[in-house]
Order: structure tokens, then sequence, then C-alpha cells
């Protein structure tokens, strides 16, 4: 039997093929490096300068390959080239070098204090941890005159393994002869798994005992539940994996409106950032956007984007959706995504802290001009968008908002990713026309679980049973009182799951637009019967992995019910 290793799955689809490692990092041995060796006083500048060349080189490197990219590949990687390019960390690698340290043993040095402070902060600053270091490791090699470290070019379709994957090696990649990525640290959030959701490539993240596998054994990974099978029977693997071309055709084939097999409604939507990712997203086949993350428009922002500025943002949105659904989230500013221009307190758990909505405790002017903005891009345009709160606690803050979106004449609502809201969802959804389900913090709060965690995956799993139980409360709440309950987690964009959501009476899903055709065509592949009984299965059970099986039970016999139907017709 083959050995099974598991991690959390991030991009669906099976590959079968043999492991690749990335080449070798400089090392980074204190010989190596020049630790303990002085340079001469006459030399230190010249040494500043040697440094300040390399790290040049390795941005301008980086900023060409982003001019021959486009979409999230060329920002990432013009990202990467301005962590080169940061006078932050050159300057401290400077004032080392001033010092007397070689540049090889400055640049390690600078990047270590730079990565303290990113890890202290946490999130998804957190997360630029790789991305440092990947810089630091391009400047040793051009440094040490060695090649650019990265990827190799696989000669056969290959599956890429690695500790983690920096932007600029995942942005170069073919998805034709690069067939999955599996990593053994990273989250469902980290830029390896955007960048495998934008290639369409199977991911699986958080593999502890990755490193047993060695480069060339053949291996199956499937992105779906998050196994990869090591030298599986041959023979089998193929026909599963030719099983899930056969099923990555019907999802290329679907075009929407989302619907079960029996005709009910589900709107599948997209979440998007700004006007290009609205355009993007308005090629797939979504019915609107179910959430529009305006802060990931301001994150550069030094100071607060005027009312005009603002308004010609969401007017883009508006306009790639003409006459559809858009759902406009106020600022989700703090935490995971500090904003420049919105004081943060110094707080010890920010994830606690002053975040989401509660930024317009202090600041409620910024929350008064955002919906001055948004009600001055929706006047002209022939999209009348929802408007929805993150981080809401409390019916009385859901009230408050809801008397500040409406009193600019447009639909309020809220969303639901605090414990506290889902339990007083009734109180909640009658305060509100509308509420949308985020289902990334509402794990991470009812488990009590960083959502950046790799250690804590399994925590993070929105198929926990717990959080199952809670988004049941809000959905039922929502059918009681006739007001839509929209998810607009990633949980939303997982077949299965998107099936179970239905099932308790979710009415839209929106999620990265990339998973809208294969959440739609599962949906149209069972009637709303077949996701009530899946959702009454994974509620049954007390763990993720039982929940998924269960549900997966119903909704197979489901589909291959309908297989044999149609045969015998
Ligand atoms: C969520 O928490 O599920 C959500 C959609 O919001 P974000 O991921 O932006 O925090
Ligand atoms: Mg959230």
């Amino acid at each position: 039997m083959a050995q099974i290793l598991t991690g959390t799955p991030v991009v669906g689809g099976l590959a079968h093929g043999p492991a690749l490692w990335p080449g070798e990092r400089p090392d980074h041995t204190p010989e190596k490096l020049g630790v303990g060796v002085e340079i001469a006083e006459e030399r230190r500048a010249d040494e500043v300068t040697r440094f300040a060349t390399a790290a040049g080189a390795v941005a301008s490197r980086l900023r060409t390959r982003a001019s021959q990219n486009t979409g999230v590949t060329a920002e990432v990687l013009a990202a990467t080239a301005g962590l080169a390019e940061d006078r932050g960390w050159i300057g401290a690698a400077s004032a080392l070098i001033t010092k007397g340290a070689t540049a090889e043993a400055a640049a390690v040095a600078a990047t270590d204090q730079f990565a303290a402070v990113f890890t202290k902060l946490g999130g998804l600053m957190a997360e630029r941890v790789t991305d440092l270091n990947d810089v630091r490791d391009r400047v040793l090699a051009e440094l040490l005159g060695l090649p650019e470290p990265g990827l190799p070019t696989p000669q056969v379709p290959s599956v890429l393994l690695a500790d983690d994957l920096a932007p600029a090696d995942t942005a170069g990649l073919d998805p034709t002869t690069t067939i999955a990525l599996v990593t053994r640290l990273g989250g469902p959030t980290s830029h390896t798994a955007i960048i495998a959701r934008q290639l369409g490539i199977p991911c699986v993240v958080a593999v502890a005992d990755l490193a047993e596998i060695t480069a060339g054994t053949t291996i199956l990974v499937d992105g779906t539940t998050g196994r990869v099978e090591v030298e599986p029977d041959a023979e089998t693997a193929r026909a599963r994996v030719e099983e899930d071309r056969r099923h990555a055709e019907l999802v290329a084939g679907w075009t929407g409106p989302g619907r079960t097999a029996d005709g009910i409604a589900v709107s599948v939507l997209a979440n998007v950032a700004d006007g290009s990712s609205a355009r993007a997203a308005a090629g797939h086949p979504v019915e609107g956007v179910g959430l529009f993350r305006t802060e990931l428009a301001f994150l550069e922002r030094a100071d607060e984007p005027s009312v005009d500025e603002q308004a010609a943002i969401y007017r883009e949105v508006l306009d790639a959706f003409g006459g559809q659904k858009v759902v406009i989230r106020t600022l989700d500013a703090g935490s995971d995504k500090p904003l420049r221009f919105v004081t943060h307190p110094d707080e010890s758990n920010p994830a606690l802290g002053v975040r989401g909505d509660r930024i317009a405790l202090a600041h409620p002017e910024i929350r008064a001009h955002q919906l001055d903005a948004i009600a001055h891009a929706a006047s002209g345009s022939d999209v009348a968008p929802w408007v929805m709160a993150p981080m809401i606690a409390s019916p009385s803050e859901a009230r408050a908002f809801a008397a500040e979106v409406r009193g600019r004449g447009l639909v309020a609502g809220v969303m639901i990713e605090v414990p506290a809201a889902a339990i007083l969802a009734e109180a909640v959804l009658a305060e509100v026309d509308f509420v949308s389900i985020g289902t990334n913090d509402l794990t991470q709060y009812t488990m009590a679980a960083d959502r950046m965690s790799a250690d804590l995956a399994g925590l993070t799993d929105p198929w926990q049973p717990a959080v199952l139980s809670l988004i049941a409360g809000v959905a039922a709440a929502g059918v009681r009182q006739g007001k839509p309950v929209g998810v607009c987690g990633e949980a939303a964009a997982d077949p299965n799951l998107a099936c179970v959501l239905v099932g308790l009476g979710v009415t839209s899903l929106s999620s990265a637009p990339a998973a809208a055709a294969a959440v739609g065509a599962r949906l149209g592949e069972v009637t709303a019967q077949d996701c009530r009984t899946a959702a009454d299965a994974a509620l049954a059970t007390s763990d993720p992995a039982a929940a998924r099986e269960a549900a997966a039970a119903v909704l197979d016999r489901s589909v291959g019910g309908e297989v044999r139907l149609a045969a015998s017709r």
C-alpha cells in the first residue's frame, strides 16, 4: 500500500508525476557569509556599493519579469522587486557594512531584523517573511557569483515540492510542466496558494513530512482532500487522473447561472479587490460580486483617499458588473490588513483588537467618508450596491451601521465573522437587509486558531462541525426572516462544502472567481434535497474529516445515481 502524507488542501484536482525539488539556496554558513570578518574602513564605501548593486540587479531582473507577465503574477513580481529596493532594508544593511560587516553578512542580518518585525506583526505581514528571505537569497547569490536560486525547468510534467515557495519562483511557473504544488509550510492564503489558484493546478500546503519524498519519486497529489500518495499503483492513479480530467471538462463547460439540478437558484459570485480584479472576475461565469474587499485597494496609501478618489475606484467595480449584484464591504482595516491612514493602537492581539468596523469607534469620519463615496459611485450607475460591515459582533453594532447605510439610500448588511454575531443571528438579521458569513474569520474565532498558522491548519478547516453548526443557525434565521444569507469566505470555493452550505439554507456563494465554475458545476449535479441530506450528514459528525466524508458519500451517491439514470434512459 502506498505511503500517504496529508496536508491542507488548497486547490482541487489530481496530478500524478515525479517529484521535483527547487535548486539549492545559497549557503548561509558564517564562513560563506564572512561573519566575523571586518572590512577595512577605507573599503566600506565600496562594499556598500557592491551590496546596493547586487540588490539593484535582483530588483531589475524581477521588474523585467513582472513586465513580461500580467495580473496577479505581475503584481507579485513587482511587489518582490519592491522588497529588493526597500530603502529601510537597504539602509539597515548599509549601516551594518559601514560598521565593518561584509555585504553578505549584512544582507542576512538586515533580513533577520526585518523578518523578526514582520513575524511579530503576524498575519499577512508574517507571510511576507518568505518573500523577504527569497530576496535575501537572490541578493546573496548575486554577491557570491552563484546562479539565481529558484526552480529548474522540468523536463517532464512534474509535481513541485518545496518548503515554501516565494512569489518570484511561483510567478514564472508553467502549468503544462509544473502540474501540482506541494509545500511543507504555508497556509491556505499564502502566496503559493494564490498562485496555484491562478494557474489552476492542484495545491496542498502544510505537509509536515514532505522532506521524506525524494526527487524523482512518483506521487499522486489530491488537491481536494490534501492527500499525497507516494508511489501509488500506476494504473489506478492514471484512471483517477483521467476521471478528474473528465470532471474538469464538465467544470470548464459550466457557464451559469447557479442552480441545483432541480432548479433552485443559488447566486455564484466573485470576491474582488479593485477595478482590475473585478474586470477579470467578470470573465468568469459569476453573477456579480459577493465581496469587494475595499481595504485591499488602499494597502499602499499613507493618507486617506478623498471621497472622489474612492468613488472612482468603487465605480470601476460597479461598472465591471453593470446591472448585476455587487456587495461592497467597508474597510476591514487592522490585524492582517493594517492600513497606514488608520491609526492602529499598539495591540498585543490585533485579531481581537480594533479592526474592521471597530475602527469607526475612534474614526467615525473614515466610515462616513467611505459610505459617502459608495453612495456617490452608485448614483448614476445601473447597480444598486449592497453595503456590509466586517467584524460585527452585536445587534446594536449592526443597527448603528445599518442606520448610516440606509441614511444614504443604500442596502445595509453585515458580515457574520464573530461567533457572538452568529449566536445572535436572529437579532442581527432583524437589524439589516442581508448578512454574509465570512467563514475565514468565523472559523478562526470559533476555533480560537490563527487563520494564518500552518501548524493549526487542521483547526482552521471550515468543515469543522462547530463552524457548520453556527452557519446552520445563521442560515435558519435567514430563512425564517426571508432575508438573504450569503457565504463569502473561502468555504464557498469548495464544491462539496458549497452544497452543504446550500443545504443549510445559504442563498449565495462568493469566492475567488476561479472557483466559481467548479462550485456551479457541482451544484448543478445535485438536488436541493441532496444538499440538505449532505448538510445533515456533515452536522452529525464531530470532526472535519468525518464531515467531508459524510457529505461526499451523500453527494457522490447522488451524482452516481444521476449518471446511472442517464445511462439507463
Ligand atoms: C472572511 O473572514 O471569511 C472574509 C471573507 O473576510 P476576509 O477574508 O477578508 O477577512
Ligand atoms: Mg474576515
